[in-house]
């Protein structure tokens, strides 16, 4: 299916936690919007596989993707390989997507910079159209941009996206993953956010910092490579 908007993330509920408000926002434009999780996070210490698979499909139904994939790596051991980053080639030359976000390739948690990495190279690869070819599928096709969103370390933003608009719903989209937000037992601090447990405060946090950065409420942050093209000069003034 031809998507608008892919996602690519290393564990499921990533892509919720920091880029749900911008989902949100983009599915009531009307766009169609898919994600690739990486991992099922089997590692992490809250919740069981089949816990995580309901919330997961509590979150495609609040966010109505059009498109959920995984690409089945070991989660806490993600690495790009020939075969992940061909792969998820593969998966972007399907779905056709504009744009797509992924991880930051700077973070603590290895599988998110991975993801990031294996992100990149696969959003490089799906151009090329002898791989198209060799792979035997879909022409070549790369997504017109590349956004990073920030994980564990904050970055400067190319630009805030206002989810001011649709907080209360990313609020309850989170809240979807139910056996994430809970601790597990005394000594749990959370697979996410390395410093405390609560995943619902410290997210707020970061959405109102960014948001103050641009005169919001709350906000989510997304980075570019490189200079953006400004298309309408009448922006300025
Ligand atoms: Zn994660």
């Amino acid at each position: 299916m031809k998507l608008d908007l892919l996602v690519i993330a290393a564990h499921p509920d990533d892509a919720e936690i920091c880029v749900g408000g911008t989902l949100l926002k983009l599915a009531s434009a009307g766009r169609k919007i898919g994600i690739v999780d990486v991992t099922r996070g089997e590692m992490g210490t809250r919740g069981s596989r089949a816990d995580r698979d309901r919330e997961t499909a509590r979150a495609n139904e609040l966010l109505g993707l059009s498109v959920r994939e995984n690409l089945e790596l070991p989660d806490g051991r993600v690495q790009v390989t020939l075969e992940a980053r061909e792969h998820l080639a593969r998966i972007l030359r399907e779905h056709r997507p504009e744009l797509v976000l992924a991880q930051h390739t700077e973070d603590l948690h290895p599988d998110h910079f991975t993801t990031g990495r294996l992100a990149r190279e696969a959003w490089y690869l799906a151009g090329l159209q002898r791989l198209a070819e060799l792979d035997g599928g879909p022409t070549a096709a790369r997504p017109k941009r590349l956004l990073h969103f920030a994980g564990h370390l904050p970055f400067e933003p190319s630009f805030v996206v206002d989810i001011g608009p649709v907080w209360e719903r990313k609020l309850e989209l989170v809240r979807s993953y139910q056996s994430q937000l809970a601790p597990a037992d005394a000594g749990d601090r959370g697979q996410h956010f390395l410093f405390g447990a609560d995943i619902l405060s410290r997210m707020e946090t970061r959405a109102r910092f960014f948001g103050e950065r641009v005169g919001v409420r709350y906000g989510e942050p997304l980075l570019h490579v490189g200079p953006l093209l400004l298309g309408d000069v009448a922006m300025l003034a």
